[in-house]
This record gives C-alpha cells, structure tokens and sequence, in this order.
C-alpha cells in the first residue's frame, strides 16, 4: 500500500523519514497540522513489523494530537514521532542525539516529547542536537514526567462520569484499570485515595503485583480484566481495548482511561452508544500530559519557569469541556467521540482560516 492510499493519511501536513547508520536509527515524523501552533507529541520508540506499520501509526497517533491539542485550548498542532527499534535493548545516547538531529531540520515546526518506550533521560540525549524537546528533567522550565498530570485529569475525568451517569461520588465506586503503567499506577493510587475498589490487570507481573500492594486491588488477568463485574472500565494500557470481541463482555457503563485511541474503529463509539455506555473521549480525558508539555515549550520558549497554576487553570477547563461533550452526547444521542473530534476540527479550521486571512491581507 502506498503512504496516500493508507486509511492512516487523512489531510497530513507531513511525512518526514530519518535514518541515521551509525546508530541504526530509523524512524518518521508525523505532522499532522501547525494550524493552531507548532506541532507537538511524543515520541514512541516500538519494535514495528514493518515500516507501513511505523507509518501508519505516526500518521494516527499524529492526528489524535492535533485533536488533543486542539480540544485542550492549546495553541499547538499535532505531530508524532515513531522510532523502529525495541526500546528494551536498542536504545543509546547516539541513537537519541541523531533522533534530535532529525527533529531539528524541521526548524521548531515540531517539538517532540515523551511517549511509549521513551523516558525524559533519552531525551535528554536528544536535547543536545536541537532545542525542540520537552519532557525534559531537572531544570527550571522542566515538567519532567507528564504521567502524573495525565493520571490527575483521567481521576477528574473519571469522578464527573460517575456524578453524571451514578449520581455519587467515587468512594465504593469499582473501577477496572487495564495496565498500570506510569499512567495506570498514578490513577490507581488517586483513586484508592479516593475510595474506590479496584480490579487491575497489567502483562507486567511485578507491576500489578507493586500496585496491589500499595491499594489493596483485586488482580486479575489481562483477558479477565474485560469481565470484571464493575462500574467503570479505565483502558491505561495500549490503543484498541474496546473492540468487537471485548465490548459485549465489558460491564462497565462508564468507559474512561488515559490510554490513546481506546476505540479499535470510529464504529464502536455507535456501538457505545446504543449499549447505553457513558465513553470520555480518550483525547479529551488523558490531555493532562500535553498541557503540561506546552507549559514547558512556553517556560522554554520565554525563558522562564513551568507555571503549575496555568497547567491547573488548564486542566479544569478540560475537565469543563469533557463536562460539555457528555452533555451533548445525551442531548443530541450522538457517539461523545465524533462531537469531540467536530469541537476540535472546528478549532482547527478556525486557526486554518485565520492563517488564510493573515495571508492575503
Ligand atoms: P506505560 O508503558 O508506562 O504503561 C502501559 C502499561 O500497560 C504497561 O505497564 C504495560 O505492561 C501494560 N500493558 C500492555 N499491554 C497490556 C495488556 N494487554 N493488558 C494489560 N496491560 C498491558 O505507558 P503510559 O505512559 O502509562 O501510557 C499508557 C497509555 O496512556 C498509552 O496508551 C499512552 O499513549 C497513553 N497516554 C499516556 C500519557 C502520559 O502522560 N504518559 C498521556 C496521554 C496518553
């Protein structure tokens, strides 16, 4: 298949392939619009099985963040970064320093960060070769880890889903949490604190085993997670958790995890719908990490200091507008995800059409 005939290449600003032969670095960039802002989004290293494969995903995850931004109020665009290569033996201090080099010749069109398989210490290595990294550790305009901030907003996410659809607050609410990752195990404590039961299920033994200890959830298998008999089911772990095989199992009537791209296909948020499941569009919910990261592009950018109070000012109006989507989504009986992504295309062509005027005038 051809780049233009993949599904995944839907109005693309960019495509741009990098390879470096002395560290072994292959990889692409995505940028899917710099409409509202330079385009930013992690950068995920992951053992494709192929370079369509590598592609195709950069050119999703790439999209989802000019959504994510854009519905977070963020004046940035969408773009991802795909590393080919196993993070768990591949990585090297060169291999990230030539993946900077590669982010640089874009000239601040793209700011990369974290995501999966890549931590703010690779990045450092990176930040080297170009200044368009944040994600960074240790300096005044750092954020570090964003993992936390995304975990607060899914636990915001997660306790106005319950006011909304169970009328109650989350103590003795059952939460199901798919993978307790850095995302997942935040959550986990944050909603332990707030008195909710948990199940929760990870491929990493020593990780559910860590969690478990520390808030007294119930351990389940990866597989069993999808029967858990509970009132909320939080995918944390990878995308495409809520597919055709796993909904008619799922119990929950609340879907809302920080995970990407929980929905195998657009048509399962019809399928949400129809089965009476409440679902926070998951690049509404988890945008606590972006806000967080462009409160360092700004500190980095202005040559300041990350501004915690403008992160919080931030999140609680994501928090407001996920509020605005559930409502709508009752109002007008319409899948919440398609009137996310309407608010934040809307956004997007708006910016579009300023660009445009500026232009011409
Ligand atoms: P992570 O790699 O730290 O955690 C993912 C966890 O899921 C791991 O512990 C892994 O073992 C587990 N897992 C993988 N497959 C599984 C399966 N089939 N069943 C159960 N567990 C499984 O990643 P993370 O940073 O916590 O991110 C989790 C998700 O949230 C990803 O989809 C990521 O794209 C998304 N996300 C993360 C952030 C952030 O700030 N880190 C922000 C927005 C979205």
């Amino acid at each position: 298949m051809s780049i233009f005939d993949s599904p995944a290449f839907q109005g693309h600003e960019g495509l741009h392939a990098f390879a470096d032969a002395a560290t072994g670095l292959r990889g692409f960039i995505a940028i899917h619009s710099t409409a509202r802002g330079p385009a930013a989004g992690g950068c995920r290293m992951w053992p494709y099985a192929s370079e369509q494969a590598a592609i195709d995903d950069a050119l999703r995850l790439a999209r989802a963040m000019s959504f994510k931004n854009a519905v977070a109020d963020l004046d940035l665009g969408g773009g991802k970064s795909v590393i080919i290569g196993d993070s768990r033996v591949a990585k090297t201090g060169g291999l990230f320093e030539a993946f900077g080099a590669a982010v640089d010749v874009l000239g601040g069109r793209y700011w990369a960060a974290e995501d999966v398989g890549v931590s703010p210490a690779d990045l450092a290595h990176a930040r080297k070769s170009t200044r368009f990294i944040a994600g960074l550790e240790g300096h005044p305009a750092a954020a570090g880890d964003p993992s936390p901030v995304t975990a607060e907003g899914v636990r915001r996410g997660i306790e106005l889903c319950v006011r909304r659809v169970l009328g109650r607050d989350l103590a003795g609410v059952a939460v199901a949490l798919q993978g307790v990752g850095h995302v997942g195990a935040y959550l986990a404590d944050k909603l332990a604190a707030a008195g909710a039961h948990l199940v929760i299920a990870d491929v990493d033994e020593a990780a559910v085993r860590a969690v478990a200890a520390r808030t007294g959830a119930r351990v389940v298998s990866p597989d069993a997670i999808f029967d858990a008999p509970v009132d909320v089911f939080a995918p944390c772990a990878l995308g495409g958790a809520i597919n055709a095989d796993t909904l008619p199992r799922l119990k929950a009537r609340i879907i809302a995890g920080g995970a990407n791209n929980q929905l195998a296909e657009p048509a399962i948020g019809a399928a949400l719908l129809e089965r009476g499941v409440t679902y926070a569009p998951d690049f509404v919910i988890n945008g606590g990490g972006i806000i967080s990261i462009a409160a360092e592009i700004c500190a980095l950018e202005a040559g300041g200091a990350y501004d915690p109070a403008w992160v919080e000012m931030k999140l609680a109006r994501l928090v407001q507008t996920l509020d605005d989507v559930l409502e709508r989504g009752v109002r007008e009986h319409r899948p919440t995800q398609d009137i996310a992504i309407a608010i934040a295309q809307a956004r997007i062509d708006a910016a579009r059409r300023r660009e445009r005027l500026l232009e011409y005038s």
